[in-house]
């Protein structure tokens, strides 16, 4: 794209705020309206996902009838197979497209292709264009990604091997051919396309020239998003991805049109790409969290559902687990413990993904896994009737922000973790929400809406907040929360200012040492807030880390929690507060009637009114990031209140019992379901996971959808016919125990 068809595009959207030569909002309307690609027919159908990923020496090697049966036993309805790009596995005309040195005269993956077609499968093909050979850099030495030296890069783990611009040429052109013999040859329903958007920055000579000819800047050498040409190399990288998928996923579709390309994309505040302009284009599309790492929590293949569905709504998403060890040290031929495996799984399925599993090479060094793999999918295959959702029921959202990662930068996902965790702990079902996407046609199946220290947001996006207020939503916000634009350029005062109901006094204060937070009781009633429930014998509790001075600008009467400033922590001798009382509120809570006014609406937002009041909380500290740190219960009482205050309606579903759950509930056509995902573990917090440990009896209470009348009951793991009891908008059930996954499944 030359700079005139880039400003042009940056221009027809609008220009509402800009710097240098690109405005902001250009990313997402840069598409023209309708740009969404069309879907393929088959998309919906797979329930039940393998992938084969080949390895150089296999063909030959592997034994093709083994994996056709374990796609056949494991009930698997779809399957991504390796074709080419590093390594092709096909007898490609091509130049310098890689055979594979074992293919001999063989075609091994038309013969994996041709086994599964008969089995009924989608079929879809692999391609991973990230690195390349020797005779392709002599060649073509523009191909090949350039560091900021100017040197042209060697792969970082097979040192033989050059990595490849994904910006340029060898993407544009000599991967599209690749595309396109594929296609041609095999007809498949898609391509599935792997590392295809660079290993880092490049600085070869398209690259250059083409960031130059679009923006005027010569290639940033920082990471600082207050650069201009940082800022504008975020935008311009991500135009450049756009137009290639569009290019790829056009010449796939010229050859078939019931096809697409799958670029493996996506993800929550911190992937690159942007997700509201992926929601639009893609028609499904693969999340790849394998399994955790390190820290990584037990929830975060649901969390990765959530943030897909997002912005995908209800086009169906596909969550790849691997079989192995995760870890940064990448033992590819590994096997994970079958727990461990099943519980990833598991949450992942009860957040809507459909399951993947991935494996690499086809002679396999350790076979543990096919067995689990092969339950799980058994009994995802007899359930599926109940996997097939139509949408979540949940009222609570959770918003996560990439113009904040991208732009504002610091550590945006500790405050959403924070929060994640106390609302898994609370067992509240709870969506993500797009930042970009507040207009009331998302919102609208919330009630609450949870905005954690989202700094950056434009002024639209604040009055689109505004109007959900005045449509009855409540909100919750923590610390620095619109005290950026867009951009990440710090205002003077909040967005929010008028929602909150305070004022930026110009001050942060933090890290602080040994601050606490004095529980208030209101001496007009002798009683303690909903806020403060569960801490009736709590005078005081710790504090954040870090607090915005703020001032009100309405009354806040009678504040249920005031500052306790930091005082010394050693010598020992000198911990004793200064100050033990202040009037410095560290909450402030109001309520707002519905059709009441906090500013005017902006005309054309129509919206169905809630039928409870409003309500707001803020936080003016780090209460989100502090928990996900120091995981204070103190603090997860406060959070759940805060919720439970501003939400103020009978919840979705009660889980009653012992132990941790992720609780989603969830609609289809003929049916809802409650799942309970059993994440009680020794090693919740650091896997693998040795053994399931079974949770007790759980009491699960689930508001009925308007005019739906049970007919029966499941619990499907256990296979019951529960006794349950009916009031008119309830049903209420006895699950005995749950080992891993149980779904309560209602039939109308
Ligand atoms: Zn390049």
């Amino acid at each position: 794209m030359n700079r005139r068809s880039f400003l042009k595009t940056a221009g027809a959207a609008g220009a509402v705020v800009g710097f240098g030569k690109l405005s902001w909002p250009h990313l997402s309307a840069a598409e023209p309206p309708g740009a969404a690609l069309p879907t393929p027919s088959w998309v919906d159908k797979p329930m039940r996902w393998a992938q084969l990923t080949l390895v150089e020496d296999d063909p030959g090697k592997f034994d093709l009838q083994f994996w056709l049966d374990y796609f056949q036993r494991t009930r698997s309805d779809a399957v991504c197979l390796s074709a080419g790009g590093c390594v092709a596995y096909y007898p490609t005309k091509v130049p310098f497209h890689h055979r594979s040195q074992w293919l001999a005269d063989r075609d091994a993956f038309g013969e994996l292709v041709a086994g599964c077609r008969k089995l009924g499968m989608v079929v879809i093909a692999r391609t991973d264009p990230h690195a390349t050979y020797d005779d392709v850099q002599a060649a073509h030495p523009d191909w090949i990604a350039v560091d900021a030296e100017g040197q042209p890069r060697r792969h970082w783990a097979s040192p033989e091997m050059w990595v490849t611009c994904g910006l340029g040429p060898y993407n544009f052109e000599f991967m599209t051919e690749v595309k396109k013999e594929i296609m041609s040859r095999y007809h498949v329903d898609a391509i599935f396309i792997n590392r295809w958007d660079g290993s880092g920055m490049c600085y070869c000579e398209h690259c250059r020239k083409n960031f130059s000819d679009a923006t005027g800047y010569e290639l940033p050498r920082t990471n600082d998003p207050q650069d201009p040409a940082r800022r504008a190399y975020i935008l311009w990288r991500q135009q450049r991805l756009f137009d290639l998928w569009r290019l790829w996923d056009a010449d796939v579709r010229k050859i078939n049109p019931d096809s697409c390309v799958i670029p493996n994309t996506g993800g929550g505040a911190t992937s690159s790409l942007d997700m509201q302009r992926i929601g639009e284009l893609a028609p499904t599309l693969i999340a790849d969290r394998q399994a955790r790492r390190g820290l990584t929590a037990p929830w975060a293949n649901g969390k990765n559902g959530k943030e897909f569905r997002a912005t995908m709504g209800r086009k169906p998403i596909v969550g790849i687990f691997s079989v192995g060890v995760e870890e940064p040290n990448r033992w590819k031929d590994s096997v994970q413990s079958e727990a461990e495996t099943r519980l990833w799984v598991a949450d992942g399925v009860a957040n809507g993904l459909r399951p993947w599993f991935t494996k690499f090479s086809g002679v396999l060094h350790d076979e543990r896994w096919l067995k689990p793999v092969e339950d799980l999918y058994r009994r995802y295959a007899r359930w599926e009737q109940y996997l097939r959702n139509e949408r979540p029921l949940a009222r609570v959202g959770l918003v996560y922000s990439q113009q904040t990662a991208w732009f504002h930068g610091a550590k945006v996902e500790d405050h959403t973790l924070g929060w994640y965790q106390a609302l898994i702990e609370a067992r509240l079902p709870f969506e993500m929400v797009h930042d970009r996407l507040l207009d009331a046609a998302h919102l609208d199946p919330f009630k609450t809406l949870i905005l954690p220290n989202i700094a950056a947001l434009s002024e639209s996006q604040c009055a689109q907040l505004q109007t959900f207020v005045q449509s009855g939503g409540s909100l919750i916000a923590t610390y620095e929360t619109s005290l950026y634009d867009e951009w990440g350029v710090k205002r003077k005062d909040f967005g929010l200012a008028d929602v909150f109901g305070v004022i930026f006094k110009g001050r942060v204060e933090g890290p602080m040492q040994n601050s606490y937070l004095r529980l208030e009781t209101d001496p007009t009633t002798g009683r303690r807030h909903p806020l403060l429930a569960g801490l009736e014998d709590a005078p005081r509790i710790i504090n954040g880390v870090r607090r915005i001075e703020v001032e009100a600008t309405q009354p806040f009467p009678n504040p249920p929690l005031t500052l306790i400033p930091s005082y010394p922590d050693l010598p020992m001798e000198k911990v004793y507060p200064r100050v033990p009382k202040t009037d410095v509120p560290q909450v402030f809570l109001r309520e707002v009637e519905v059709g009441r006014a906090v500013l005017s609406p902006p005309s054309g937002s129509v919206r169905t009114p809630r039928p409870t009041p409003a309500r707001i909380v803020y936080f003016p500290w780090d209460i989100d990031r502090t928990f996900w740190e120091v995981l204070s219960v103190d603090h997860f009482k406060l959070l759940r209140n805060t919720i439970a205050w501003a939400t103020n309606e009978d919840p979705v579903v009660t889980v009653t019992g012992p132990g941790v759950l992720d609780v989603t509930v969830w609609r289809q056509r003929d049916s809802m379901t409650v799942h309970l995902v059993n994440l009680t573990n020794p090693m919740m917090m650091k896997g693998p996971i040795r053994e399931l440990t079974s949770v007790g009896k759980q009491q699960v209470r689930v508001c009925l959808p308007d005019g739906a009348r049970p007919k029966k009951v499941r619990l499907l793991a256990a296979e019951e016919t529960p006794r349950f009891e009916r009031a008119p908008q309830y049903l209420s059930v006895t699950v005995p125990s749950v080992l891993d996954h149980e779904i309560v499944a209602i039939d109308f």
